[in-house]
């Protein structure tokens, strides 16, 4: 039965059809991942079309049949400096892209709309260290989609103290460097920072998530863990990874 529902909801993919309609994909908490048909949207101007930009986090009317067609929207919060600076918009456009691949619609994902949220105010009006941002983002990520890495002491034999700790990829475990040598896979070399680091971003509370600063070199060793980690067992290419690497590749 037709009915409208009112929820509020982030969007995270604009897809235009017709001569003026839009799909928008929103994120939500009670609804999870939904797909929504704004009709005549694109000859609109004002206060409707303004709220259902992308990375816009609004209140909406959603007349509910056999799809979800906009009716009404009210902005709650914009992220305007997010599409002002390249390197931000490329990677809220990963994160967006890396949620739009990897979450069924309808599938509800708690604290998926909050994490995302906390990653645009904190480029957008916290100025939070970027890589940061970035591997936060990534790790609790993969935490919530069912790989949350074991950091806690050796993953073969138990050790809990350690010189040179190494991540093994493919298990997403701790190695002591007596174990590294005998069990097979891919490792990364684990300092101490980088290790302090990944431990804070799996427990520390949501909301202090990118509350956090790293040295140039950590950052970059964090970030190539993070990454490489959520890709392999996503099991996914992001097309907007690629264009968010390339941006630090020109100059
Ligand atoms: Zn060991």
């Amino acid at each position: 039965m037709a009915q409208h529902v009112t929820v509020k909801g982030l969007v995270i993919r604009e897809t235009d059809f017709g001569d003026n309609d839009r799909y928008i994909t929103v994120l939500t908490e009670e609804m999870g991942k939904i797909e929504v048909l704004c009709r005549g949207i694109r000859r609109k101007k004002g206060r409707l079309a303004g709220a259902v930009r992308l990375f816009c986090y609004s209140e909406l009317t959603l007349f509910s049949g056999r799809r979800y067609t906009l009716s009404d929207a009210e902005l709650d919060t914009t992220f305007w400096h997010i599409t002002e600076n390249i390197e931000h918009y490329a990677l809220c456009c990963y994160f967006a892209e890396l949620v739009n691949q990897t979450v069924e619609a309808e599938q509800k994902m708690e604290g998926l709309l909050p994490l995302f949220l906390r990653a645009l105010y904190a480029l957008d009006k916290q100025n939070r260290q970027i890589e940061v941002v970035k591997a936060a983002f990534e790790l609790r990520f993969a935490a919530m989609m069912g790989y949350q890495p074991e950091l806690n002491g050796c993953g073969a034999c138990g050790e809990t103290e350690c010189d040179i700790w190494s991540f093994l990829l493919e298990n997403g475990a701790l190695m002591c460097h007596d174990c590294r040598k005998r069990v097979g896979g891919t490792y990364f070399s684990v300092p101490q920072g980088v290790l302090d680091a990944m431990r804070y971003i799996v427990s520390c509370p949501g909301k202090k998530l990118f509350a956090f600063a790293v040295s140039e070199q950590t950052a970059q060793q964090l970030g190539t863990i993070c990454e490489r980690y959520l890709l392999y067992h996503l099991d996914i290419h992001c097309k907007t990874l690629e264009f968010y690497h390339s941006l630090f590749q020109l100059g």
